[in-house]
Order: structure tokens, then sequence, then C-alpha cells
């Protein structure tokens, strides 16, 4: 066992755990300041643990770590409602439902 994991390492903004891009979920923030989780989105990512993610974007919204990592301003209404969404997610969903809208 090597201490030193194989791959890139990315640092969850809720909690600011470095962990494989495995064990946590993307997200970014659309043009239209939205914040999405997913792989697919273009633009730059943030990361949320998986294991935790209700509770690490829940600390992120607060900490409005959401604006560091994207380095652009994130409405805090927005933040809140990305919190709640991701909340009703199960955490060991690797699918995640299209956002209803
Ligand atoms: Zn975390």
């Amino acid at each position: 066992m090597t201490p030193r994991a194989p791959g890139p390492q990315r640092t969850c903004v809720g909690c600011g755990a470095v962990r494989h891009p495995a064990e946590l979920e993307r997200l970014v923030l659309t043009d239209a300041g939205q914040l999405v989780l997913g792989r697919r989105p273009a633009g730059r990512g943030a990361w949320l643990c998986r294991a935790s993610l209700a509770e690490c974007a829940g600390r992120a919204a607060r900490t409005g770590r959401f604006a560091r990592a994207f380095r652009r301003p994130v409405d805090r209404l927005e933040a809140a409602r990305f919190a709640a969404e991701v909340s009703s997610l199960s955490p060991a969903g690797a699918e995640l439902p299209p956002p209803t809208r």
C-alpha cells in the first residue's frame, strides 16, 4: 500500500478534504449563475464529497466557498437552493436525476 494515490486529487469545497475524483461529485457554475451537478457541463468545476454531499454542499453554501472555487460571485439564494437540492439526493446514487425545469 502506498500512501500516495495515483492520479489527480481534488479538494472538496465544503470540508476541504483532498480525495480522488471518483470519491467526489463535480459541480459547475453556469453562465446564468446556476450551480449544476455533473461531469459533463463545461467550465470551471468544483468538487464535493460524494459520501457527505449534502453536508459538504451546505457547508460550502454557508461559508461562501463556492464563489472562491469558481472565482465568481455565487448568489446566496442559489447556493442555498443547490444545497437543498443535493440534500434530497441519495449519496450512493451515481446517476443523478436531471434538473427539473
Ligand atoms: Zn467534503
